[in-house]
């Protein structure tokens, strides 16, 4: 058995196949940009008035200005203006390439084709210059980014229709066990309602992984190794569910041996979870996720999120942890390290009720988990505990 530390440290030292592709901008959302993004364009790509007003040629000796014309937002028409005209301008407009300032239609007086200015004018106001974000050629987005809305926004109005990103790995989820049925079944005496591989799912596609494959097998030996071996083969990453205990009809751990897989490590001093497999087949990771459903998600948070958002390109892949005072005591038995199901706030996080490794009524209205180190055995309520935040639809 392991501490959490050092499984954190062999899988953050693994190495990690990573692809990349060139998506369509809008399908890239939450994906990380393999490549430095340059700019096509000058951005803004030509002098843009920021004001609905008047955009003139100064003239020092003038407090009337002559209007000539009118220049709407996606007008290209040209107005050469001399010292002392002015044109109508809006918003977003080519500002003309003879004037030097815009003024604010707030502060002039019309009267038909004249304006009057009360003071002298100020250059060079409420005009964009060309190029002001970003000129032509220059990089616009750095790699490594993570594809914001606001990043889409950016790069779209650079006229850029494909990036490059890192490619989010294959999944195979194999879920072991004779007791599970499908959901929108009836439940036979005895069976219980397969549901590692929907959380696990839902919470892949918190990742942006979209391409898993599901496969169930029942505890028989020869059938748990064909679909693992399939499994390496067809896919980047293979979680397993179940199977991975000590049970005379837990057979992953002897599948998985017999296909040559590198065990990275076996069991870790930690509740829930204690019995995460974790290896290596041929450049495929495998985890073998514990099948109770609150171990499962707890090892699929703490061990498998970090590595599958290194394939993706993350240079910070864990999810984030803060400190935050627990609102109650808080007493661990045992010398295992302990992953507590929590609600956090800014400030505070609050253990839920029900921590059993099979009990999952509490984790699905927790947003984080609170971590208790080993030899951590009373916690006393307002003390600063580590809490990871779980990624969250907001
Ligand atoms: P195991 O790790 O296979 O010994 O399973 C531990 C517990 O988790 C048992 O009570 C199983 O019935 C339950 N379990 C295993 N796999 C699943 C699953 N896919 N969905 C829901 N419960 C499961
Ligand atoms: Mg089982």
């Amino acid at each position: 058995m392991i501490a959490v530390s050092e499984a954190l440290s062999l899988i953050s030292s693994s190495t990690v196949n990573t692809t990349t592709r060139e998506l369509p901008l809008q399908n890239a959302h939450g994906l990380i940009l393999c490549k430095d993004v340059h700019a096509a364009i000058d951005m803004p790509p030509f002098r843009q008035s920021a004001m609905d007003g008047y955009a003139l040629r100064s003239d020092a000796t003038a407090t009337t200005y002559t209007v000539i014309g009118e220049v709407k937002a996606g007008d290209a028409h040209q107005y050469p203006l001399a010292p002392g005209q002015a044109v109508r301008i809006f918003t977003g407009a080519r500002v003309p390439d003879q004037a030097d300032t815009v003024i604010m239609q707030e502060k002039v007086i019309r009267t038909e084709n004249t304006i009057t200015i009360d003071g002298a004018v100020a250059t060079n106001k409420n005009i964009r210059p060309q190029g002001e974000q970003i000129k032509k050629g220059e990089v616009a987005v750095p790699k490594g980014t993570t594809i914001t809305p606001a990043t889409i926004g950016f790069i779209a109005g650079l006229g850029i229709d494909t990036v490059a990103v890192y490619t989010p790995p294959k999944v195979t989820i194999i879920t072991t066990g004779s007791e599970l049925v499908p959901i929108g079944n009836p439940l036979p005496e005895g069976k219980i309602y397969e549901s590692n591989s929907l959380q696990l799912q839902a919470a892949l596609a918190q990742l942006n992984c979209q391409e898993i494959n599901i496969q169930t097998v029942a505890d028989t030996y020869d059938h748990t190794k064909q679909i693992i071996q399939q499994a390496i083969t067809d896919s980047d990453v293979v979680l397993i569910s179940g199977g991975i205990s000590v049970g005379d009809y837990d057979f992953v751990k002897r599948a998985l041996e017999a296909l040559d897989t590198q065990q990275i490590f076996y069991k870790i001093k930690q509740k829930p979870g204690k019995p995460l497999y974790y290896g290596i087949n041929g450049g495929t990771p495998i985890f073998a996720l514990p099948g109770n459903p609150a171990s499962s998600l707890t090892c699929f948070y703490i061990y498998a999120v970090p590595l599958i958002r290194r394939m993706m390109g993350h240079a910070t892949p864990e999810l984030q942890h803060t400190s935050k005072k627990i609102t109650s005591d808080f007493v661990k038995k045992g010398d295992r390290a302990q992953f507590l199901k929590a609600t956090a706030t800014n400030h505070e996080v609050t253990p839920l009720l029900g921590q059993s490794s099979a009990m999952l009524h509490t984790f699905a209205i927790a947003n984080a988990l609170i971590y208790i180190p080993a030899d951590q055995n009373n916690t006393q309520k307002g003390t600063k505990v580590i809490t990871i935040t779980l990624p969250q639809y907001t």
